[in-house]
């Protein structure tokens, strides 16, 4: 039984090249190359320019099927598959979210890959990194400021102070903030109101700050965001408060996209992270276009199952941004599939090969909305020390009999070496592109046949319900000209249905959208179905506990 390595103990016995080394290998300049230490740099816009002419490399996403609350290991295979195809001789780099302190200091972990497929350093890039994250909440909070203070001004814009949808926001989950009231203390102290704050990759300039393609386009989105309602009920947006410019300000050196390295030094931009339920859930599009300036293959992925993070992948970012993948990686544990198959937490580390074939539906399903737009894939089995060799035959088997391109994944505890397989069968998915993928619906067909499209084809669900506070929304949107919209599904991330007991493969059931949120300046309608938490809490025992710095200022605990 050999002793296992915590996830930052591997990062910090591990040997970084200076950052500065990999100019050449990539094709950037000197000027183009802002160093922040030795093992992160900024990479300028100008380097987008420089290369316009150049093609593009080929992207592959990174999916799962349901996950579990631990995460399928999305991150880590994205890694530890960037690692192998190097180690095949391929040009190929890696672009992921950066992470939110909120999850890091909670419960979830960070997210930086693990065990021998993490990018490094990984105490930086889990902590403040390059500050893009500070440089989102102050734009953010720069925007409620301006509101606020217009309102004290003389309110020229008739701002309902009933009706301000836009919240402060902070990168820490702190639920006593959920609700709050400004302006307490006299008229010298502003406006009262009912005010909130949400976690700040939940903020909307978080999800414009990652589908934007450069600064223009960047400030064209933000003007258009909406942060209030007038008396009359008629939008107020940040063009309407005459901000935008000093918001894109704040954000002009954040929206340079930070390159850092693997484990085994292969580059890997990190660069955004908005959330997968209300937002789009992956990393900025000017991060994987310049990834595909800088190398020939993109390993990408998105947040959550293929229903949320592949979905909003392929009908949201590569319609705005024209990426299409070339191959579509399906990451399955053999611990999400006996959970699928009724198997309790507590007992997903005992052999159960009854429970995994019951929770195989799971995959199926996720493999049918991949085959939907039309692209090809393969199941990359994540595998755990726990899972035993008949639980992993078992899910191979299943797989050659359905005719699935399948591969045993070891990245997190060999690093590339163990992705090897995955690589090759990624690229032999990859030459059987037919090249004939193609969004699930158009932006011009209505709101529910939009929703009805998604729920149908890759939530495998029977119907679509609205609350009358939807229908109502609904209307105003198409009065407004906001129906021509992409949907972003806010959905549980553990169940194909809406309803998280729901494991498996649920049929027969229906989505029922609560309602609706519009993210204006991201350039989409969020379908809001349940009730999603845009501040989250902290548990009772946070990891927070457990972490510490020594006095030569080494991370400790941190995963
Ligand atoms: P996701 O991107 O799907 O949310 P991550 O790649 O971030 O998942 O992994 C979540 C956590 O699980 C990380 O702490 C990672 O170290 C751990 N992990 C991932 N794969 C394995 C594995 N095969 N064995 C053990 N731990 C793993």
């Amino acid at each position: 039984n050999k002793q296992i390595k915590s996830d930052i103990e591997i990062a910090q016995a591990a040997t970084l090249k200076p950052i500065q080394q990999f100019k050449e290998q990539l094709n950037i300049l000197d000027e183009e190359l802002e160093l922040h230490g030795h093992y992160k740099a900024k990479i300028s816009l100008d380097l987008m320019k420089r290369l316009e002419g150049q093609p593009d490399g080929k992207v592959v996403l990174v999916t799962a099927i349901n996950p579990t609350p631990a995460g399928e290991g999305k991150s880590t295979v994205t890694v530890g598959l960037g690692q192998a195809l190097n180690k095949l001789g391929k040009n190929a780099m890696i672009a992921l979210r950066e992470p939110s302190l909120g999850p890091t200091m909670g419960i979830k972990g960070g997210a930086a890959g693990g065990g021998y497929s993490q990018v490094l350093p990984m105490e930086e890039i889990n902590l403040h990194f390059t500050g893009d994250i500070h440089a989102i909440t102050t734009a953010n909070n720069a925007l409620a400021a301006f509101l606020d203070n217009h309102i004290h001004q003389g309110n020229d814009l008739q701002i309902d102070t009933r009706r301000i949808v836009w919240k402060r926001v902070l990168d820490l989950n702190d639920r006593a903030l959920r609700q709050v009231v400004v302006g307490l203390g006299g008229p010298m102290q502003g406006v009262p109101r009912e005010d909130g704050f949400d976690i700040t990759v939940a903020s909307e300039i978080m999800a414009v700050f990652c589908l934007a393609t450069d600064l223009k386009d960047l400030k064209q989105r933000l003007a258009k965001i909406v942060v209030a309602y007038t008396f009359d009920q008629e939008p107020v947006t940040v063009a309407d408060l005459g901000v935008e410019g000093a918001l894109t300000l704040l954000l002009k050196d954040a929206i340079k996209p930070n390159l850092v390295q693997t484990i085994e030094h292969t580059p890997a931009l990190i660069h955004g992270g908005p959330f997968a339920n209300i937002a789009h859930g992956c990393n900025s599009v000017i991060a994987t276009k310049m990834a595909q300036k800088l190398s020939d293959i993109v390993i990408t992925e998105a947040g959550f199952g293929a229903d949320l993070g592949a979905e909003k992948f392929l009908n949201i970012k590569s319609r705005f941004a024209d990426i299409q993948p070339e191959a579509v990686v399906i990451v399955a544990t053999i611990r999400a599939l006996k959970m699928h198959g009724g198997v309790s937490k507590q007992e997903l580390h005992m052999e159960n090969i009854e429970a995994l074939q019951a929770g195989l539906s799971n995959l199926q399903k996720h493999i049918e909305t991949i085959q939907a737009f039309n692209l090809p894939f393969v199941v990359a089995i994540n595998r755990f020390t726990s899972d035993t060799d008949q639980e992993v035959d078992a899910l191979k088997a299943f797989c050659e009999k359905e005719g699935y391109a399948v591969a045993l994944t070891e990245v997190w505890e060999k690093g590339g070496e163990g992705g090897l397989d995955l690589a090759e069968q990624v690229l032999q998915a990859m030459e059987q592109n037919t090249h004939s993928f193609k969004p699930l619906y158009d932006v011009s067909d209505t709101i529910p046949n939009k929703i009805l499209k998604i729920a149908q084809t890759v939530y495998g669900a029977k119907a679509v319900e609205f609350s009358d506070k939807a229908k109502k929304q609904m209307a105003q949107y198409e009065a407004l000209g906001w129906d021509n919209l992409p949907i972003c599904m806010a959905k549980s991330p553990v169940s194909l249905s809406d309803d998280p007991t729901k494991l498996g493969r649920p049929t027969d059931f229906t989505i029922t959208i609560r309602e609706f949120k519009p993210s204006i300046g991201a350039g989409f309608l969020v379908a809001l179905s349940g009730n999603i938490m845009t501040m989250p809490g902290l548990p009772k025992a946070p990891s927070a506990l457990k972490m510490d710095v020594d006095e030569d200022g080494r991370a400790l605990g941190l995963f």
